[in-house]
């Protein structure tokens, strides 16, 4: 008998899956909106301009492949702090944020995961948007958090549940964690206003919430890289501590390289002094110090006036053209195609993402009839779309509903 005879098959990742059935449709008209990763106008990965070129200057440096130190390369993990705080944070100013490089966002996860369960003082309870992306329950649950949800997502309105998402968070034990989507919240795409999240910061006041930050899109949702922040700057100035995790993989299209920050705010050098040891202790027994070439591109970018400049816009260009898409869309389904049902989610939501609303039948349909394939859930990503698929997909959408 086999070692391993008892091994019970796990399911398959729900959008990996919907990748290999893309892969394996033969029909040359066929769309995958399923998979996270931006497209360019011609449905290709984009390898972004800034990006070469911090390629080219790193080549020509000669760099040496030595181990980074535990938590990273210094030049990149300053860098991406005041990229997400601001330069004029304070806790930036007066060094009092620990942050580490991380294996992009998902690593900066786990290990917030596992620093808080070993060391947040309060309820290891994280409370998570329901729904959210689907990596965020195994990641906390393997951390050793508990995981819990806090209503976010009306179904009715294809819009915030903001009035359960604030009688939720009232309701939580006082000092459970809260996971907040700092922008382009996935798989929704639906964010909160600044109105509306200055209450939740006053909410996580009132009960004493930690609140924990993942800001995987920042400049993806408006094309500003400030104004993406805001959540997370009006928490830090409302003098909470937070903790970020920060993913490099959208913004500058570093998907593979894996590159990421995990940042806790203290309130002191000497405490972040300690904070960063315990952190090191994390990291060390998990992959003991992280690659290196993602971060020296992130890190030239970052630190160059002239390539910054360029990256940002970018990054506009890439959020700009989804929100093109996202109007284009909208105009062919109500106006060019008169398909039932009201479509205006389509340009308010934000991001990568669109919950489109369709039925999981619908979905299938799609999938079936016309070689479009997204999540069951009928989240789109709108990078997916471009000039030359978007009306064959409006047309889909519209024999599915009707
Ligand atoms: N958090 C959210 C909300 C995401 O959507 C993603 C990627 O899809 C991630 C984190 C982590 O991605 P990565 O580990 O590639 O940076």
């Amino acid at each position: 008998l086999s070692t391993w005879s008892a091994v019970p098959a796990g399911p398959p990742d729900p959008i990996l899956g919907v990748t290999e059935a893309f892969k394996a449709d033969k029909d040359p008209r066929k769309i995958n909106l399923g998979v996270g990763a931006y497209r360019d106008e011609n449905g290709k990965p984009y390898v972004l301009p800034s990006v070469l070129k911090a390629e080219e200057i790193i080549t020509a440096s000669k760099a040496d492949k030595e181990y980074l130190p535990i938590t990273g390369l210094a030049d990149f993990t300053k860098l991406a702090a005041k990229l997400a705080y601001g330069a004029d944070s304070a806790p930036l100013q007066e060094g009092r944020i620990s942050s580490t490089q991380s294996i992009s966002g998902t690593g900066a996860l786990r290990i917030g995961g596992a620093f808080l369960a070993r060391h947040y003082p309060h309820s290891k309870t994280i409370f998570l948007p329901v729904p959210s992306w689907g990596n965020h329950t195994p990641v906390f649950r393997d951390s050793g958090l508990e995981v819990k949800g806090y209503r976010y997502f009306d179904k009715k309105t294809v819009g915030l549940d903001f009035a359960g998402l604030k009688e939720d968070l009232r309701n939580a034990p006082e000092k459970s964690i809260v996971l907040l989507h700092a922008c382009a919240h996935n798989p929704t795409g639906v964010d909160p206003t600044p109105e509306q999240w200055a209450e939740i910061s006053d909410i996580c006041k009132e009960r004493g919430l930690f609140p924990f930050f993942d800001m995987a899109y920042q400049g993806f949702a408006s094309g500003n890289t400030a104004r993406d922040a805001f959540a997370l700057r009006h928490f830090v100035k409302e003098g909470h501590q937070v903790a970020l995790a920060q993913s490099f993989a959208k913004n500058m299209g570093l998907y593979g390289e894996r590159v990421g920050l995990f940042s806790l705010t203290t309130s002191s050098p000497e405490e972040k002094a300690r904070v960063d040891s315990q952190v090191k202790i994390i990291v060390r027994p998990m992959y003991s110090n992280p690659p290196i070439h993602g971060a020296r591109i992130a890190g030239t970018i970052l630190g160059s006036p002239e390539l910054y400049t360029q990256w940002e816009s970018e990054v506009a260009g890439m959020a700009n053209r989804i929100i093109s898409m996202r109007d284009k869309l909208y105009d062919t389904l109500t106006h060019d195609l008169k398909t039932p049902g009201e479509w205006r989610h389509i340009k308010s939501q934000i991001g990568m993402f669109s919950f489109t609303g369709l039925t999981p039948p619908q979905t299938k349909a799609l999938a079936e009839k016309a070689h479009i394939y997204m999540t069951g859930d009928g989240r789109i990503s709108m990078a997916g779309l471009n000039g030359g698929n978007i009306v064959y997909f409006a047309e889909g959408v519209n024999a599915a509903v009707r």
